[in-house]
């Protein structure tokens, strides 16, 4: 057990020894970190007693909700029996194998083989030495540039973080890599102009085909892409955009990456984003969800079509010391085992999304200033927007969703802005009174952040 200390005790010792993902350490240690310390549900607490409505199930991962027993137990349990073993060496243990079947059990049917990472991040970087191996491996060694979109988010790793989109990731360490590069993300809401959602998406997938023109489809390997991007704003590309990708990687020969670290294990009430829009890709990064967050675990689903030129080349020469580590494997199997039998994916399918959905549009839909009221399962999100007439967006992207953030979090509820939209993807149990209550408080939350924007003249 942690010793216990004041709120301000832990605060200085946080401020002194650690340094957070994605923070500025100096603001961030002038006003505190808030301290949480227990979760229970789809609430936690902080250090100060107060309870918070997690409306982001941690960093979208915790799709079944903290305080399960359960999880728990699987990990005590292997722990007592083997804590550690490798899989590298001729070995394997029973905690990784019931892993693997019951992954193959629960993905679209091309996929039958799994390779264990830590986290999203190596799971990406394994996909970009998978992709490149397997061309390699069939003679085509120059086949080996990736294909990404602006404002993506695939990982903070190298390989990871030049897949992804994010300028702001790529100003710091001299990214990307060479042989990755981006094509423009499909958000109509922006980019869309005139044309209709529909037209939009073809065109926006037809900016794949004309990269994969410009570059040759003999030095291409792959196109990677969220189903839906999550981190960049949960940005929800019209229905024409996957089949039409799907279309263009299979003219050209090119493996198709559904990133579904996010979108995987149920957050869209499928269990994979790529079924809820119904594509078949050749591999599948996974993390997050696979264990509910209860443990560090990602993974690479790895199609038919892969898996046969994998097995038949000799050593693939990759690999981490936790690759299937037996404790992350057994939570993680366990984890999914009350995803399908206690019928979560499919309540958030039939019932509680359609459910959360229609509250945020009732909520939001005609307020003067949010638009883009958008969502599918227990993923939503909202932007801030100067005139809805036109889609104009405010003039400094991230001002009115930081003013409206730091309110919603002051209130006990979290969510996230990302620029100006308000992003929420809540644990995947949460009940219709939940709902209720989580969004009345960010009705309440988004009329102060009106009053507030009003006093500074924003609005
Ligand atoms: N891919 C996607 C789509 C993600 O959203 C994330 C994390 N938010 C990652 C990859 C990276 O995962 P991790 O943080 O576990 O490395």
């Amino acid at each position: 057990m942690n010793t216990p200390r004041t709120t301000q005790a832990w605060q200085a010792l946080d401020a002194a020894h650690h340094l957070h993902p994605f923070s500025d350490a100096h603001s961030l240690n002038q006003l505190g970190s808030r301290v949480v310390v227990r979760g229970e549900g789809v609430r936690i607490w902080d250090s100060e007693g107060q309870c918070i409505i997690d409306g982001m199930a941690g960093l979208w991962c915790v799709n079944l909700g903290y305080g399960r027993k359960e999880l728990a137990e699987a990990a005590y349990q292997q722990m007592l029996e083997l804590p550690f073993y490798n899989t590298f060496f001729k070995t394997t243990h029973p905690p990784v194998i019931e892993l693997s079947a019951l992954l193959a059990e629960l993905t679209p049917p091309q996929f039958n083989h799994v390779f264990l990472t830590n986290s999203g991040s190596e799971s990406n970087d394994t996909v970009i030495r998978m992709a490149r191996h397997f061309w390699a491996a069939q003679g085509q060694p120059q086949k080996k540039t990736l294909i990404s979109r602006i404002n993506a988010y695939h990982g903070s790793t190298i390989g990871g973080a030049s897949l992804g989109g994010m300028s702001y990731m790529h100003a710091q360490g001299d990214l990307p890599i060479p042989g990755i590069v981006h094509i423009e993300q499909p958000y109509w809401y922006v980019n869309g102009g005139e044309l209709s959602p529909e037209e939009y998406g073809l065109k926006a997938a037809r900016a794949l085909e004309a990269k994969i023109l410009e570059l040759g489809a003999e030095n291409v390997a792959a196109f990677i892409g969220e189903p839906i991007q999550g981190a960049g704003g949960v940005i929800i590309p019209p229905s024409t955009y996957w089949p039409e990708i799907q279309r263009i990687c299979r003219e050209h020969d090119i493996l198709l990456i559904s990133d579904e670290v996010i979108c995987g294990f149920g957050r869209t009430g499928r269990w994979f984003g790529c079924e809820y829009f119904g594509f078949a890709p050749d591999l599948m990064p996974i993390a997050k969800g696979l264990s509910s967050g209860y443990q560090p675990i990602g993974g690479v689903m790895v199609g038919d079509r892969v898996a046969q030129v994998l097995m038949n080349s000799g050593d693939f020469n990759h690999g981490m010391t936790y690759s299937g580590h037996p404790v992350a494997a057994a939570v993680a199997a366990a984890n999914l085992k009350i995803l399908r039998d206690e019928g979560i994916v499919d309540r958030v399918r039939d019932d509680t999304g359609p459910y959360l959905q229609k509250k945020w549009q009732d909520a939001f839909a005609d307020h003067p200033h949010l638009d883009d009221v958008r969502g599918v399962g227990f993923l939503a999100a909202f932007t801030w927007v100067k005139d809805k007439s036109r889609r104009e967006l405010f003039a400094n992207p991230g001002e009115i969703g930081t003013i409206c953030r730091d309110i919603f979090f002051k209130n006990n509820l979290i969510m996230r802005a990302v620029g100006d939209s308000m992003v929420s993807a809540p644990p995947l149990v949460m009940t219709r009174t939940e709902i209720d209550e989580m969004i009345a408080l960010a009705v309440r939350c988004v009329g102060q952040t009106m009053d507030a924007l009003a006093a500074r003249g924003l609005v």
